[in-house]
């Protein structure tokens, strides 16, 4: 017998399990499935994860109306309410500061296990959502009027529409015939955790140099002692090399590539390393099925974006499928699909141009272009109209469309 859902949910990731989360809380009946067995975030760990996220504002909006964000474990979120860039070869300095858009703050951070933990959470507790962990498809059709599923572990399951959200590699995407624009960023990015000799101030910090792009993230201080999440996204052949590297060997190859700003007293967790592909489907939706988060768009961390642009596909779907569900109309329809497809595309189109050119600017050290860049950026840090609008479309409070 097929078990019947108004949507099934294939990917548990933080935006595969807030959608699930979201969705159900406007009655829709979600089947949720991940070929993990969710093992991993039964529990937080005691010390820092390697993977941090930075949240914006509107995303942590949505993680409280899924019940989330209150819930989190009180001293493993941080807020920032400052980021600092420079670029390492010459004196080029911009400051953004949550003053100067009038917040609070900038956003926070936290691990994405912690995220994740708190999810699975509400899904436990929700009765609209059933969990398939620790499985996959065998195989399915899609069609306007809706999805079958058949899972690895034999069940059937039927729903209107598909919701592919498995990740940058996503099978669904591919299986489907769904086109992608997609390049090399020929960075990889190494993830770390790190013990630093004095407070980060709340701050991000972030260094464009010949050494790569390096930002410190703040994470909460622990008896005194101070700690940040590093993202150093560097050439393939380099990230090899520090992967490979001793601890105090590596350690002091970043308080160099953070140009001594910080002295680096220790790495508290190990090293990962993850190759950065650009990558965008030229279409988010076909009858029965949607793609969402990085199953449709992957882009560089730089400015700590892919979750939010995820989250902000989610808000967006449930905003969508909601309303054509109260009014009848079928979900897996092209014609209801598309409309979350328009309030989606441009914005994530316009990021991922942005995010770009912000690397290839950085990416050169040919002198004249070095020179005009940090003036450039002296010349950016005195604009304070268009720092306002860059720190509001990063918080989520406004967008490109
Ligand atoms: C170094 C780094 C730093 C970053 N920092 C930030 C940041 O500060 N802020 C920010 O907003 N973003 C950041 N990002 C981006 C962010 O991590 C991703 O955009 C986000 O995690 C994507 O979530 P997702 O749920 O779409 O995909 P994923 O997290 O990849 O989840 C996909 C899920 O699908 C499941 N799955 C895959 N295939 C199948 C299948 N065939 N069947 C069943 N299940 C399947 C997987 O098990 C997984 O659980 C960063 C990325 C990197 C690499």
């Amino acid at each position: 017998m097929a078990k019947s859902y108004d949507l099934i949910i294939v990917g548990a990731g933080m935006v595969g399990a807030l959608s699930a989360v979201l969705l159900a809380k406007s009655s829709l009946r979600v089947a949720l499935v991940d070929k993990h067995d969710g093992e991993h975030v039964l529990s937080v760990p005691p010390a820092y994860d390697a993977r941090v996220s930075a949240i914006s504002s509107q995303s942590k909006s949505l993680l409280e109306a899924a019940n989330v964000w209150q819930n989190l474990p009180s001293g493993r979120v941080t807020s920032y309410d400052n980021i600092v860039v420079w670029d390492g070869l010459g004196a080029g300095y911009i400051d953004f500061n949550a003053g100067f858009a009038a917040m609070p703050e900038l956003g926070d951070l936290v691990e994405n296990i912690v995220l994740s933990q708190q999810l699975m959470t509400q899904i436990k507790h929700n009765a609209n959502i059933d969990l398939y962990l620790g499985n996959g498809l065998e195989s399915y059709e899609l069609s306007e009027s809706g999805a079958t599923v058949d899972l690895l572990s034999g069940d059937r399951l039927v729903s209107q529409v598909l919701i592919a959200a498995d990740g940058g590699s996503s099978s669904l995407r591919s299986e489907n015939g769904f086109e992608t624009v997609e390049w090399d960023y020929g960075h990889t990015a190494i993830a770390a955790t790190i013990e630093i000799d004095q407070a980060h101030q709340n701050t991000a910090w972030q260094s464009f140099g010949e050494e790569g792009v390096l930002a410190f993230l703040p994470l909460p201080p622990v008896n005194d002692r101070h700690f940040v999440s590093i993202v150093w996204c560097v050439p393939p052949k380099d990230a090899q090399q520090l992967t490979e590297l001793s601890d105090d060997d590596f350690c002091r190859r970043v308080h160099y590539a953070i140009n001594k700003r910080f002295q680096v007293v220790g790495i508290t967790r190990p090293r990962q390393a993850i190759p950065l592909r650009q990558r965008h489907a030229k279409e988010y939706i076909k009858s029965g099925i949607a793609l969402i988060g990085d199953a449709a768009h992957t882009i560089h961390p730089l400015a700590g974006q892919g979750a939010n642009l995820g989250f902000a596909d989610v808000k967006a779907l449930v905003e969508v499928l909601s309303k054509a569900h109260k009014r009848g109309e079928p979900l897996g329809q092209s014609k209801v699909l598309r409309r979350y497809q328009r309030a989606r595309m441009l914005d994530n189109m316009a990021m991922t141009a942005g995010m770009e050119a912000f690397k290839r600017l950085f990416s050169t050290q040919q002198p004249l272009i070095v020179q005009l860049r940090n003036a450039g950026m002296k010349q950016f840090d005195r604009s304070l109209g268009i720092k306002k609008k860059i720190i509001a479309r990063a918080a989520g409070l406004s967008s490109f469309s």
